[in-house]
C-alpha cells in the first residue's frame, strides 16, 4: 500500500527535480511560450513542500489536496491553477483512506487529468501536459517504472505537435519543432513518483 509517507516523498521528490531542472524548463518556455513555466513551477514546488513540511497531513488524499492549494494560490501561470486542479482533484478522489493501492492512484490520476482537461478544455494531441500524463496514468496500471517510460515518450512525442491550447497555440505552425514545457514537467512529476516508488 502507498501512504502518507509515499506521497510525502513524491512532494518532495518532484520539488527537487523542478528546483534541478528550472532552466531546462524555461528554456523550453522561451522558445514556444513566455520563458516563466522553470519559474513557475519553483515557485509552486517551493511552497508545496514548505507547507508539507509544516503541516504533515497523514492520509494520501491529504498530501494532494494540500499540493494542490498551495500551487493553485502561489502560482499565476496557467500550469499552476492546471496542476493544481490535477492534484486537487486526485486528492478528493483518495478520499480520507490511509493507504491506497497503486490501480487506486492510477483512478484517482485519471479523475485529475479529466478535471484539467474540463478546466482548459484541452485534449490529447493539443500539445499540452495532457500528452505526458494520459498515456503515464494509463501505464501506471501496469508499474511505476511503466509509467515513467510512459510520460518520457509522451513529452517527446509534442515536439512535432502544433500546439492548440496556451501561449504556445498563438504561434501556430511555429510551436512545432519545440518540446511542450508542461509535457515535461509532467513527466518530471511521474518520475518523482517512480522514484517514491523505489
Ligand atoms: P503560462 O503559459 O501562463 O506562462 P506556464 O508557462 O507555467 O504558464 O505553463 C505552460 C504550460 O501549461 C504549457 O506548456 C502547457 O503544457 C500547459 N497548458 C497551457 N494551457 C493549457 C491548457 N489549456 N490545457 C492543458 N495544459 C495547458
Ligand atoms: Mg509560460
Ligand atoms: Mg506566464
Amino acid at each position: 500500500v502507498l501512504d502518507a509517507e509515499f506521497f510525502l516523498r513524491w512532494m518532495n521528490a518532484l520539488a527537487r527535480a523542478v528546483d534541478r531542472e528550472a532552466a531546462r524548463l524555461t528554456e523550453l518556455d522561451a522558445a514556444i511560450g513566455d520563458a516563466d513555466h522553470g519559474t513557475n513551477m519553483r515557485r509552486g514546488f517551493t511552497a508545496v513542500a514548505a507547507a508539507l513540511e509544516k503541516d504533515a497531513p497523514d492520509t494520501p488524499g491529504a498530501v494532494l489536496t494540500l499540493a494542490g492549494r498551495r500551487l493553485i494560490s502561489t502560482v499565476g501561470g496557467a500550469s499552476g491553477p492546471l496542476y493544481g486542479t490535477l492534484l486537487r482533484r486526485a486528492g478528493k478522489a483518495l478520499g480520507d483512506e490511509a493507504g491506497v493501492s497503486r490501480a487506486q492512484l492510477a483512478e484517482a490520476l485519471r479523475a485529475g487529468i479529466a478535471a484539467v482537461a474540463r478546466l482548459g478544455g484541452a485534449k490529447a494531441g493539443d500539445k499540452t501536459m495532457l500528452d505526458a500524463l494520459e498515456p503515464a496514468a494509463a501505464a501506471l496500471d501496469e508499474s511505476f517504472a511503466a509509467a515513467r517510460a510512459a510520460a518520457e515518450d509522451g513529452a517527446a512525442a509534442t515536439v512535432p505537435m502544433l500546439a492548440r491550447k496556451g501561449r504556445a497555440s498563438y504561434l501556430g505552425e511555429r510551436s512545432v519543432g519545440h518540446r511542450d514545457p508542461g509535457a515535461a514537467s509532467s513527466a518530471l512529476l511521474v518520475g518523482a513518483l517512480e522514484e517514491a516508488a523505489r
